[in-house]
């Protein structure tokens, strides 16, 4: 693992700026690992971890770069429920570990530097500094991962018998005896203009 501050230095990169919810992530995706005794995940361990993020904003970018989990891998996975939580899988021991982000952070932040009006300021400093029970509580759970959600899944592909676009990972439904993809079969989110 690299140091946090070696870590930021990645995220302010791939992010475009340094933030608090930058550090949080960072945190959040640390501790997560440290969790679950991964130490190489983007090295010997890049197989190993899958990742789900419930929250499309500057956490997430943070998270992505300390995990090497990433969307186009099929290692990270989105389910939007705009919380700072993400739970991390560990494909090999079969464990997972959801950290969420405390409310209660933002209080401590402001009670550890009162002196820095900036809230953003004030949080990048605190967070970096706080212990990581200050920061987040974790649960182990259990996630069940199909393997056709699993990265590297080799499967058939078919078409839509209504739209005729090709389907991959098994997202057809079949509706009436007939196959669809998901936009067909009635979860369209957008209309012809
Ligand atoms: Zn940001
Ligand atoms: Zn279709």
């Amino acid at each position: 693992m690299k140091t946090l501050d070696e870590y930021a230095v990645l995220a302010e990169q791939a992010h475009g700026h340094m933030c608090a919810g930058q550090v949080l992530g960072l945190r959040l995706a640390l501790y997560g690992l440290k969790l679950l005794g991964i130490d190489d995940p983007t090295g010997e361990d890049r197989k190993r971890l899958v990742s789900f993020v419930e929250i499309d904003r500057c956490a997430t970018d943070a998270i992505m770069v300390v995990t090497g989990c990433r969307l186009g891998k099929r290692a990270l996975k989105f389910r939007d429920f705009g919380k700072v939580a993400a739970t991390f899988c560990d494909l090999q021991s079969g464990r997972a570990v959801r950290v969420a982000a405390l409310e209660s952070s933002k209080q401590r932040a402001r009670e550890l530097y009162p002196e820095i009006d900036n809230k953003n300021h004030q949080q990048m400093k605190a967070y970096r500094e706080m212990p990581d029970s200050e920061l987040f509580a974790h649960q182990w759970v259990r996630v069940h991962v199909g393997e056709e959600d699993l990265p590297g899944f080799k499967g058939p592909r078919v078409s839509c018998e209504s739209c005729g676009e090709g389907i991959n990972f098994r997202r057809e439904v079949v509706r009436d005896g007939r196959t669809l993809c998901r936009a067909c079969a009635g979860e369209q989110y957008w209309e012809p203009a």
